[in-house]
């Protein structure tokens, strides 16, 4: 069987009887340990930079280091290796705050016991493979939306110039053929130019979706009106076509990226008018709540309403609660609203009842307050 090699663990003690302590408790516990000891914080790091240390036991308080200052200088040298500090006080708002700081945990010198100790090595070091292993997935994730995200540029850029192309040309052959009496043909050429469009439109789309990631956000406070403002000479002409009406309440600053905040807005209201009820006047409402920690968004119509059981699926990409109706739409509107709020860290849910008007609500969290610019907080 194979057997596990010693751990390697470096104690950055200045005290010689807190480190006899420290070494004595280690030879008790069971695990198998390989142990070095640095009397300074220079000397901790240049061992660090040339051997492969398993965990540190690192005492604060240095000849050549302030307290403060220890742990983040060890961490902004070695982020990977774990690191429990070791202190003589007992003291909760000191540990969590090395642990906030990035230590893996804490030890007070006069409590050690040999499985405290061995469990705490154990636990530092398996938490920071972990966190390793975390730290990589998310890279790779992000490697690879990257990726798609060029991909899709790719792509969009491959469609769109054959789809110019071919636009062009119908349009050339319909000027040509303004005196002709062949009504079939010259329907065939607009709805040949109607599905072109409809492919840009979705090319278009795709590609915001795609773009749509927190890292091309610009984060800030924004005020909700100004974009609301922005996105009204999109929706007005469609709004005075059915003869709606548009309510705002007071709209607050919230902090959004703004691209992102008025595609939201823009694909909330659009689906509020296309999915409209026949036959009663649109009425749509929009308006925001500001609450401790929140800004509560909510986009209301009297429109068709949608029933229970599709509240969640819609937001996935290419759900359609009407697929086979004459509605237009391919069911990427709601997905990319969830990806914007997701890029938030809000959420966005729907209220809704068939026949009886939806109401979508969007949550924005707000960020922690900052102690320089808030003194009051
Ligand atoms: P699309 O409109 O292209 O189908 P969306 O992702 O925007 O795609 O919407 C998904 C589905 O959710 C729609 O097909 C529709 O069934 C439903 N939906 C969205 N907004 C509303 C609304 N305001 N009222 C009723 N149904 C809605």
């Amino acid at each position: 069987m194979e057997t596990a090699l010693p751990k390697s663990i470096l104690l950055v003690e200045d005290n010689d009887t807190h480190a006899h302590l420290v070494e004595r408790q280690l030879r008790k516990s069971a695990g198998s340990y390989s142990l070095c000891r640095a009397t300074t914080l220079a000397e901790a790091l240049k061992h660090l930079a040339n051997v492969d240390v398993d965990a540190v036991l690192l005492d604060l308080s240095l000849p050549d280091s302030a307290i403060q200052e220890t742990l983040q200088q060890v961490l902004d040298h070695h982020a990977t290796v774990p690191v429990i500090v070791l202190t003589s006080l007992n003291d909760l708002d000191f540990a969590n705050q090395a642990v906030k700081q990035g230590a893996q945990d804490f030890l007070v010198k006069g409590e050690l016991s040999a499985n405290l100790l061995e469990r705490s090595i154990r636990y530092a070091i398996e938490r920071k493979n972990s966190q390793r292993k975390l730290q990589q997935y998310a890279a790779s994730l992000e490697a690879s939306n990257r990726n798609l995200e060029s991909f899709a540029h790719t792509l969009a850029h491959e469609v769109r110039s054959p789809l110019s192309v071919v636009s062009g040309c119908l349009q050339l052959i319909q000027a040509d053929r303004s005196d002709s009496d062949d009504v079939e043909t010259d329907q065939m050429i607009r709805d040949s130019l109607a599905a072109i469009r409809g492919i840009s439109d979705l090319v278009n789309r795709l590609l915001n979706f795609a773009q749509a990631t927190s890292a091309n956000g610009d984060y800030r406070m924004i005020s909700l009106e100004c974009v609301l403002h922005e996105v009204l000479p999109v929706i007005q002409p469609t709004l005075d076509d059915v003869g709606g009406q548009l309510i705002c309440g007071a709209l607050p600053e919230v902090y959004a990226d703004e691209v992102q905040l008025r595609h939201l807005l823009q694909n909330l209201l659009s689906n509020a008018i296309k999915y409209r009820r026949p036959g009663t006047a649109l009425r749509i409402n929009v308006d925001c709540q500001t609450h401790e920690t929140e800004w509560l968004l909510r986009v209301a119509d009297n429109g068709m309403g949608i029933d229970h059981e599709n509240h969640d699926r819609i937001f996935a990409a290419f759900a359609r609660v009407q697929s086979d109706s004459d509605i237009a739409g391919v069911g990427i509107g709601l997905a990319f609203c969830k990806r914007i709020v997701d890029n938030h860290s809000g959420r966005i849910w729907v209220e809704s009842q068939l026949g009886a008007g939806s109401t979508f609500i969007v949550s924005l969290p707000k960020p922690p307050l900052d102690p320089h610019t808030n003194p009051d907080h």
